[in-house]
């Protein structure tokens, strides 16, 4: 092993240009390596011996096309190359080296006899860097590979710094955009949509990787985003055990990296057989302590580790997508607040209206069927009177319960007023409404009471609908407006009753 400056003499390979970059590469002490290309053994065995003294490691070749190969397999740090060869000459040699990616930046000194100085120029022309003439003094020898691989391990290095210079300011560019595309977003399918075209640039050097929502009142990981999205199709939602990377993820609140996935104790020879060499990074996306969503890297393309800067890549991103995950989940929050009751958790009556608005156009184009109800608590002031105002608030509760509870999922349900309310029925028709509305009278008459101990109502309801079939309205409304008039019969008629638009009769 060769021993130079090891700290910032030019003689490391894959040397460091910093203490940042110490995290980046990995250090690998290797030494550094002589290929000596010569027809004639006394010759190759000379030079070895010489160089073999100064710690090099050295690769011997008798013929042009050896030097080609070995040169192609090794990667030697240097090529000491002889002119006259009996299957191809030196400059050929070179020449070819020279030509092929792989190979052209490996300095070549040519060995020879040959003094002419026509030689000279036409070795140094095909891209040799340097010339040494038989018989040789093994000091000057010494020297001259010594000076070329400085030289060139220089030049290595620069060239690396310039790599991960490079992909530093890829990755700032990209992280930067992603954070100028979803800062006005709101809507979180939009957002992760976005996500996933930037993390595929972000972590193209990754093989998978996927983005889960956490649900803590499931206690479930929701996938949002997956690479390849194969894996999205199924819409998975997984519990928390059963991923023990992502469980550790988010019990720790920590970034997880597990390079060596089947020694760890979070590998399970049963479950997870199809992820024993795979090595992985579990970044939990937090906002105040909280954690969000998980995100989960699965192994470089390259089989490399995980290295820190993998790490502090991944997490200035994830930061950012934290942070809007959040920032959508409250503005969801705020605009299912600003259309709630918040007595009834039903929808609010502004929500009704602007609803009503679209469903009713949409219904008028494609002449679907759509009726509604409108629905009124008999003599709910008495009930307030009698049993106080609270009372009356749990009696409008229990009966949106009742609502809910007896509607499906396309209908649509909210409270219009004190103690009224809408019920949108799409894709059905007056009879259908009329026997949901039966349906919900019936199961208050059953179900619903006050008491207040000493004293027990039953609390009764009175219906009115009204339907799009056969009938010209031109307005939601005039359909309103149909249902409210029905409901005002059924009032008049005794209440406790369903009655439709007087328009059917
Ligand atoms: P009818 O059978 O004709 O519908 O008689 P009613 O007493 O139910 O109707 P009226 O419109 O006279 O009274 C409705 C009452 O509902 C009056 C109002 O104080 C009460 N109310 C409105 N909103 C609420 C609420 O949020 N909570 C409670 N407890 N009462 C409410
Ligand atoms: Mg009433
Ligand atoms: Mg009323």
């Amino acid at each position: 092993m060769l021993k130079f400056d090891t700290n910032t003499g030019p003689f490391q390979k894959n040397g460091q240009t910093g203490n940042d970059m110490k995290q980046i590469i990995p250090k690998v002490e290797k030494p550094l390596t002589v290929l000596v290309t010569d027809d004639a053994p006394d010759i190759v065995l000379l030079v070895s011996s010489i160089l073999e003294k100064d710690g090099y490691l050295l690769l011997k070749s008798y013929s042009g096309e050896e030097c080609i190969a070995l040169a192609n397999a090794n990667h030697p740090d240097i090529i000491l190359l002889d002119i006259m060869m009996p299957d191809i000459d030196g400059f050929k040699v070179c020449e070819r080296l020279k030509a092929d990616s792989r190979t052209k930046d490996i300095p070549i000194v040519f060995i020879t006899a040959k003094i002419d100085t026509k030689d000279k120029i036409l070795g140094l022309s095909k891209g040799a860097i340097d010339y040494i003439t038989k018989p040789f003094n093994p000091e000057e020898l010494k020297a001259r590979v010594k000076s070329h691989l400085q030289t060139k391990i220089m030049q290595d290095k620069l060239r690396e710094t310039n790599n991960i210079l490079t992909e530093y300011l890829r990755t700032a560019t990209l992280t930067n955009d992603f954070f100028e595309n979803i800062t006005k977003l709101v809507n979180l399918q939009e957002v992760m949509s976005i996500t996933k075209k930037y993390f595929s640039e972000i972590f193209e050097d990754v093989e998978r990787f996927s983005v889960w929502l956490y649900d803590s009142a499931s206690d479930k990981f929701v996938l949002e985003v997956a690479k390849p999205a194969s894996l999205e199709k199924k819409a998975i939602a997984i519990k928390v055990e059963d991923s023990p990377i992502m469980k550790k993820a988010l019990d720790r609140k920590e970034v997880v990296v597990e390079n060596n996935f089947k020694d760890s104790d979070l590998y399970n020879a049963k479950t997870g057989k199809r992820y024993k060499d795979a090595k992985f990074m579990c970044l939990p996306l937090m906002v105040e302590g909280k954690v969000l969503a998980i995100v989960n890297l699965t192994s470089k393309k390259d089989g490399s580790d995980f290295s820190v800067y993998d790490q502090q890549k991944a997490i200035s991103i994830c930061q950012i997508l934290a942070n809007k995950i959040e920032n959508c989940q409250l503005y969801k929050k705020i605009e299912t607040l600003s259309v709630t009751d918040s007595l009834t958790n039903l929808y609010n009556r502004q929500f009704l209206d602007n609803r009503m608005g679209k469903d009713f156009a949409r219904v008028v184009r494609s002449h679907e069927p759509f009726t509604i109800i409108m629905a009124d608590i008999d003599h709910f002031k008495s009930i307030n009177d009698t049993f106080g105002h609270q009372a009356g608030d749990v009696v409008l509760k229990q009966f949106s319960e009742v609502v809910v509870s007896s509607i499906r999922e396309a209908d649509f349900a909210a409270r219009y007023g004190g103690e009224e309310f809408v019920i949108t029925l799409p894709a059905t028709d007056l009879l259908g409404g009329i026997k949901l509305a039966e349906k919900i009278r019936r199961k208050v008459e059953k179900t619903l009471k006050v008491t207040d101990g000493a004293r027990n109502r039953s609390v009764t309801v009175s219906l009115g609908v009204s339907s799009l079939q056969n009938q010209n309205y031109k307005h939601p409304d005039e359909l309103l407006k149909a249902a409210d008039d029905a409901l005002y019969r059924a009032k008049e008629e005794g209440r406790n009753r369903v009655c439709y638009d007087k328009k059917f009769i």
